[in-house]
């Protein structure tokens, strides 16, 4: 564990470990979602979105790396078990039960809606007293504020009229 890591964080690391585990909850089933949601994606323009929810998936999976590896630099250990995965997930799992393309892409758009405002409380939280953690969350919410953008864009694709 990092002794030194841990004593210059600046902030209560009990109470940081708790709000970075449940992103790292969120970005599990996030990671899911895409992921199985790429899969039976039915319907307009699926390839394009399929591919993209792949991506997605696999960038969500990214972030649950990169929150892992701090978590445990701060003497934490990760969620363990899919039962306390969901138990401790504010953002939750919308299951894609009806694949229609335009449905997924709405599910997904409130997941992303949602990690960017978890992500601006974890960097208001930290800083000007965690800069390491900062730049970690930075990083991540930049992603996700691109994920938000990439969704928006293929939905209003998807209701323009073909001239
Ligand atoms: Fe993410
Ligand atoms: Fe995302
Ligand atoms: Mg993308």
């Amino acid at each position: 564990m990092g002794t030194k890591a841990r004593e210059i964080a600046g902030v209560d690391v009990a109470g940081l470990l708790k709000m970075l585990n449940k992103a790292y909850a969120d970005e599990w089933l996030a990671y899911y979602q895409y992921w199985v949601g790429s899969k039976v994606a039915k319907g307009r323009m699926r390839g394009i979105i399929a591919e993209e929810l792949e991506e997605h998936a696999k960038e969500e999976l990214h972030h649950a790396d990169m929150l892992t590896e701090r978590i445990i630099t701060l003497g934490g250990s990760p969620v363990l078990s899919p039962q306390d995965i969901l138990k401790e997930s504010e953002c939750g799992y919308s299951t894609p039960s009806d694949p229609n393309t335009k449905v997924l892409l709405q599910q997904n758009i409130k997941g992303e809606q949602c990690a960017i405002e978890t992500y601006k409380k974890i960097l208001d939280h930290v800083e000007g007293k965690d800069p390491v953690t900062y730049s970690i969350v930075l990083e991540i919410l930049k992603e996700e504020i691109e994920h938000e953008e990439d969704l928006e864009a293929m939905l209003e694709d998807m209701s323009t009229p073909v001239k």
